[in-house]
């Protein structure tokens, strides 16, 4: 019977492939068969408002580009998977893994859907595929007595940040930044946020997972082996299982944290003052992360344009305290008593991604957010100082764009205590900073060529400045510029593209694991870690 629906389903996936005028009749084949299949593997029973094809494009649609990040991959063009189904529960996950591999369809894995290239719901390189959302497993547990959490790959970091909170005023995790990000692929990347240089990355406080490996198998960390779990902590999502929950160790924060944005303009003194921010906000008390957005002073390309740079920070201590530090420390800034907003850590969280003054937490909850664009972006990681002269070089180009983004996060701290080798993520001792670039636009195609190319300019002209052999980039950054898998088969060679960048000599002990626990690659994407030879029969 499975040999047979196989049978058929290959046969409807081939006319799917040759003929696009296929695509609308083979749908409800693929959707029966692969149903069925979902339903025999699966112990709990599998209802259908958890299963979407194109058969219906209203609903379909709308939960493809529900947490969808990035419009440029939403487009007409990017290629659409003939499956979207969102599991209920942890059988239903291991059901997807076992029914992909037996019809050999392409799986792709989403969480928040915030993948800056978005893998987890485009195949560039294979069709078809299906989508396996987790939006709909974002169960959060929270324990205080045991300063741990559990939460569900589909949860938001802002889900997660409130019910934390609910329970605790002095518990906190610390990970992104943005409230949107689902934890399931976040976390895989590494996750840095406002708390990074006290405790690190989200990645380095996670205890325990449970996962589901290619053969279909519920794995926790014991049963899975330091290694695998070494390797789901920072070595990128979509390579080795599907995350279904991380347990996460809580940090203790202070009962009222201090925020502050100041912004100088080119006019202000920016330059100077952020040459020397590069020098001091990587050495500052581990409390205190200032990082600094830069953007244009308005769209238009009038020749009174200014460059505009925030220092966006938070202190997990009182404002006198930090008034001192930065007195002592960074008097150019200039910050005074006014500046400073003392507050509750979740409002903090509120603050520093952005939400206006009087947002009630509850907001976290909508998991949604603040803005949806077009947009690319790259990263690069800083170990010297730019020096005057090429920032005021990076401004002439920084101004030819309209809505040109960058941000400046600042390392050093418990990020440089960390080995290299502790985790997949690489960057630690003696990077002094990353920096972020964006382009973003409105437009759809119409601009789009514009952007890109201005994107690659600056990041052309940014290599002279930044860590080199390799340029390192931050995988949960994730810039397909940097190489791609060819279709099915991935090299070493090619891997290496960006594999050497995203987690430098770590990458070879990936690609170790990877073999090791999926040598046929069934969990693959455009910059996924290949195995060393993919086995025969993928
Ligand atoms: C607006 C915005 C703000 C951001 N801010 C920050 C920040 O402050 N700090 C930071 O570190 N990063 C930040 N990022 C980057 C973010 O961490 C990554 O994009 C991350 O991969 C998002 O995870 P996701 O689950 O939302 O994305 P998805 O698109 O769902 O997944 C991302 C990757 O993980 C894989 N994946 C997803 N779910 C699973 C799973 N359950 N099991 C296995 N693999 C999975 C996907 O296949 C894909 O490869 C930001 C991104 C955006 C768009």
């Amino acid at each position: 019977m499975a040999f047979r629906s196989s049978l058929l389903l290959s046969q409807i996936l081939f006319l799917f492939v040759v003929s696009s005028s296929s695509w609308t009749s083979a749908t409800p084949a693929i959707q029966q068969t692969f149903f069925r299949c979902l339903s025999t593997n699966s112990k709990n029973s599998v209802p259908l408002s958890a299963y979407y094809t194109p058969n219906n494009v209203s609903a379909f649609t709308s939960v493809l580009n529900s947490t969808a990040n990035n419009l440029r991959y939403l487009l007409p063009t990017a290629p659409k998977p003939v499956i979207i189904f969102t599991p209920l529960t942890e059988a239903h996950v291991q059901a997807a893994v076992i029914c992909s591999r037996r019809f050999g369809l392409a799986l792709r894995v989403r969480s928040g859907g915030h993948d800056y290239e978005a893998v987890s719901y485009v195949s560039q390189n294979e069709s078809p595929f299906l989508v396996l959302d987790m939006s709909r497993l974002r169960a959060i547990q929270v324990d205080i007595p045991r300063g741990t959490a559990w939460a569900q790959a589909g949860a938001t970091t802002g889900e997660v940040y409130y019910r934390i909170a609910q329970k605790s005023k002095v518990h906190g995790f610390p990970m992104g930044l943005c409230t949107s990000l689902g934890v399931g692929g976040h976390i895989t990347g590494g996750a840095y946020g406002s708390m990074m240089r006290m405790f690190g990355l989200g990645a380095d406080n996670v205890i325990d997972v449970r996962m589901v490996d290619s053969k279909g198998k519920i794995l926790d960390r014991k049963a899975m082996g330091e290694d695998l779990f070494w390797a789901l902590r920072g070595g990128g999502g979509g390579s080795f299982g599907v995350i279904l929950a991380w347990k996460l160790k809580l940090v203790n924060v202070p009962q009222t944290v201090t925020v502050f944005t100041v912004t100088k303009t080119l006019e202000q003194g920016a330059t100077k003052i952020l040459y020397k921010w590069q020098k001091v906000a990587p050495k500052l008390d581990d409390r205190l992360f200032i990082r600094v957005i830069i953007q244009a002073s308005s769209a238009e390309l009038t020749a009174n344009r200014t460059v505009m740079t925030s220092y966006n920070a938070l202190f997990l201590g009182d404002p006198d305290t930090l008034l001192r530090i930065m007195g002592k420390r960074f008097p150019e800034m200039g910050l005074t008593r006014a500046d400073c907003v003392q507050t509750s850590w979740i409002d903090s969280v509120l603050y520093i991604a952005g939400y206006p003054n009087t947002t009630a937490p509850e907001v976290l909850l909508q998991g949604k957010p603040l803005f949806r664009n077009y947009f690319k972006a790259k990263s690069d990681f800083v170990r010297t100082p730019i020096p005057v002269k090429g920032l005021l070089g990076l401004w002439k180009i920084y101004l030819q764009e309209e809505v040109p983004f960058m941000i400046w996060n600042p390392y050093g701290g418990a990020m440089a205590r960390i080995p290299e080798s502790a985790s997949p993520f690489p960057h630690r001792c003696g990077t002094l900073f990353k920096i972020q670039y964006v382009a973003t636009w409105q437009d759809g195609t119409k601009s789009m060529a514009r952007h890109m190319s201005w994107i690659r300019k600056l990041y052309d002209y940014m290599g002279s400045y930044v860590s080199t052999n390799p340029r390192e980039a931050y995988v949960n950054y994730r810039d397909l510029d940097l190489g791609m898998n060819k279709k099915g088969v991935n090299s070493l060679t090619e891997a290496s593209s960006w594999g050497l960048r995203y987690f430098k000599s770590n990458f070879y002990r990936l690609v170790q694991v990877k073999t090791r626990v999926d040598p046929d690659n069934f969990f693959r994407h455009e910059q996924s870690i290949p195995p060393l030879s993919v086995k025969k029969g993928n």
